[in-house]
């Protein structure tokens, strides 16, 4: 999961292109980087950690151009160093070009390879470096030609920015795994992973990037073009289930619509459960909760305070004072708790390991019954296309069945919604529209 946002045309390129990283910020916090063309140099600026952290008014003042890309990263392949920062630039035979990538190149290690055995030295140990390399090597007329016959070549997600002199090219991939959205802001053409970065720096959403297609901007105008056939439209689910931010919208959807959507499915999936209160894991959650509340009747509570400034700077205390640590994120609300059985709902349930924390926590603070709901099924397999999940081992629903699962986690129950309904709220037509492979374990290209 990474964040990409490109502008062009607007003198105020470099800022407005912080603006969108800052909105994106949610999508990852371990670098950003920002590249503009100034007058046919690209320059060039990144660094480890938040948005805010990475630049200041004197970088951004060197930052001159009227057309930028940005990048904020989240490491899924590639080790975290500032050598993997985002936007990556090469200068070869092509000239000065930059990309941003948010996704995940499948087959990048047999590419990678075939291409050192032609020459090619590589800056860093993302993925992503790939498709420049290819550029460089298989060249058509232009630019846009060139990515046209390279980017077939890739496997896997990939929604792209390119920066070239005089031009930004948007790519995504022929599923359309990863999001990439257009949008204007006055007379400028903007493109961003999330529609709230459009909005949040002022502009208006046209329209989200097609799979397989290529958005060449140049000059003010606008040209598609199709590199690629759609293969099957599979938007990443977790999207609108976890990674976009409520104030986005995704396959048409308000992400906010959808989630609450998904609760009141889980509610009514569980109709007949009863509890004193419902609430959800913060932040996510949350938006959950007061879906199932309404569908079903039951009030919700806030039963946790979650303090939102243990960055990554916090300094962990000692291992002798664990305890308390558990409460610095989450502590809950005793007076709401004590006594009280709850529905408690989160997004997903991934190794087990929060979910087990959380409602000792609850008990603790003395809940009579905690009924854990999750509001996604399964998770059965890893993610190939972009989204840090761990091993197939590692993931508690591929080793434990339902009533295992409850016993690590120590709730007295635990339901999951079903994959239908997470489809429908979320918009989609049976499984046609979302990918859902994590939930399933079959991939479109057979993984
Ligand atoms: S496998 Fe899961 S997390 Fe990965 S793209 Fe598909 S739905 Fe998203």
């Amino acid at each position: 999961m990474c964040g990409i946002f490109g502008i062009t045309d607007n003198r105020d390129a470099s800022r407005l292109a912080y603006v969108g990283l800052f909105t994106l910020q949610h999508r990852g916090q371990e670098s950003a980087g920002l590249v503009t063309d100034d007058h046919g140099s690209l320059r060039h600026y990144a660094g480890m950690g938040l948005v805010n952290e990475v630049f200041n008014n004197y970088v951004l003042a060197q930052l001159d151009g009227r057309n930028a890309i940005g990048h904020i990263r989240y490491s899924t392949a590639g080790s975290s160093h500032i050598k993997n920062a985002q936007p990556l630039v090469l200068n070869s035979c092509l000239g000065a070009v930059a990309v941003a990538h948010n996704g995940n190149i499948t087959n990048a290690d047999a590419l990678k390879t075939k291409l050192q055995k032609e020459g090619a030295i590589f800056q860093s140990s993302s993925d992503s470096e790939v498709i420049l390399h290819l550029a460089a090597r298989y060249r058509g007329r232009t630019l846009e030609d060139t990515l046209a016959r390279n980017l077939p070549k890739l496997s896997g997600a990939y929604a792209f920015l390119f920066l070239a002199p005089g031009k930004v090219i948007g790519a995504r991939d022929p599923y359309g795994y990863r999001p990439l959205v257009l949008g204007k802001i006055g007379r400028s053409y903007v493109l961003a992973s999330e529609t709230c970065a459009i909005d949040v720096a002022g502009g208006k959403v046209l329209r989200e990037v097609e799979p397989g297609e290529m958005v060449v901007i140049s000059g003010g105008r606008l040209k598609s073009r199709r590199f690629a056939p759609v293969k099957r439209f599979t938007r990443c689910i977790f999207e609108q289930v976890y990674f976009a931010r409520p104030d986005s919208v995704v396959a048409g959807r308000s992400v906010q619509t959808a989630r609450y959507e998904i609760g009141a499915m889980l509610a009514r999936e569980l109709a007949g459960v009863k509890a004193d209160l419902v609430s959800g894991v913060p932040d996510s959650g949350t938006v959950y909760a007061l879906g199932y509340a309404k569908e079903s009747g039951i009030p919700y509570q806030t039963v946790f305070m979650r303090n939102h400034y243990t960055g990554r700077s916090f300094i962990q205390p000692d291992q002798r004072l664990r305890e308390f640590t558990a409460h610095l994120k989450l502590a809950p609300i005793r007076d709401v708790i004590k006594g009280k059985t709850i529905i408690l709902i989160d997004d997903s349930l991934v190794r087990g390991t929060t979910s087990r924390k959380i409602v000792k926590n609850l008990k603790r603070a003395g809940a009579k019954k905690v009924i854990m709901a999750i509001a996604s099924p399964p998770i059965v397999s890893p993610c190939y296309f972009g989204i840090d999940t761990p091993t197939k081992r590692e993931l508690i629903a591929n080793q434990l069945d339902l009533e295992g699962i409850r016993r690590f986690i120590g709730a007295d129950a635990l339901r999951y919604l079903s994959l239908p309904s997470l489809v429908e709220a979320c918009g989609g037509h049976k499984d046609r529209d979302f990918c859902v492979s994590c939930f399933t374990g079959k991939y479109m290209e057979g993984l």
